[in-house]
């Protein structure tokens, strides 16, 4: 059931891990079919390059397991990426990596400042979630609240949560994100407090431009 959904959170997963957003399988991706409300998830855990479709279970938006995984247990964070379904019915694709350079930011409670137009492609604003272990209901809904405001967030001492509007973008977004937190950390090394942002109406006004 539902192939092809599998398939994009599979390939998303294992590029995200190839790029270095992921590192020894952490992190997690799924996708939802709105029509049915499955959501496929990548399962807990279990090495990136071993991993099959059949690996990859379906659940339902109650938590529950329309069809198991092959091996091993759906994601720890199923109840966060399932919250963010709830919350953002917009949402097709969701995204939890633990990329260095933003988890770094997240370590220190810090929001990722809009040091480059690379900032647009993922909204801008980048709320900061408090600390709670991961895995739990706390986590979930403290997450998806923070979505509210912005597509992406970062989860204290923890990691970053993304989402979109299909798999592709939302993992595009994630690797915005960790480079913009890149060159934010690199800037804020060199110069300290003259690692300023770039102006709203500047980041707004270049969101405008159609890509070509
Ligand atoms: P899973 O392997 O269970 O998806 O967990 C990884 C993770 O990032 C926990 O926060
Ligand atoms: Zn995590």
């Amino acid at each position: 059931m539902l192939g092809n959904l599998k398939r994009e959170v599979l390939e998303a997963a294992v590029a995200a891990e190839i790029s270095g957003l992921c590192v020894h399988g952490t992190g997690n991706f799924s996708a939802i079919d709105r029509e049915s409300g499955l959501v496929a998830i990548t399962p807990s855990g279990l090495a990136r390059e071993s991993l099959t479709l059949e690996d990859v279970p379906l659940l339902d938006l109650r938590g529950g397991l329309a069809e198991p995984g092959k091996r091993g247990k759906p994601s720890s964070e199923s109840r966060m990426h399932i919250e963010a379904y709830l919350r953002r019915k917009d949402v097709a694709a969701v995204a939890h990596t633990h990329s260095p350079y933003a988890t770094a930011l997240a370590v220190l409670g810090r929001t990722i400042e809009p040091v480059t137009f690379e900032a647009v492609f993922y909204g801008i604003d980048v709320a900061v979630v408090g600390l709670f272990r991961p895995g739990t209901e706390e986590l979930a809904k403290a997450a998806a609240e923070a979505l509210d405001g912005s597509d992406v967030c970062l989860l204290k001492n923890h990691g970053a949560l993304v989402v979109g509007a299909s798999v592709e973008e939302t993992l595009l977004k994630a690797k915005h994100l960790e480079s913009v937190a890149r060159t934010y950390y690199l800037a804020l090394t060199l110069g300290g407090d003259a690692a300023r942002p770039i102006p709203r109406e500047e980041l707004e006004r270049y969101g405008q431009i159609p890509s070509s």
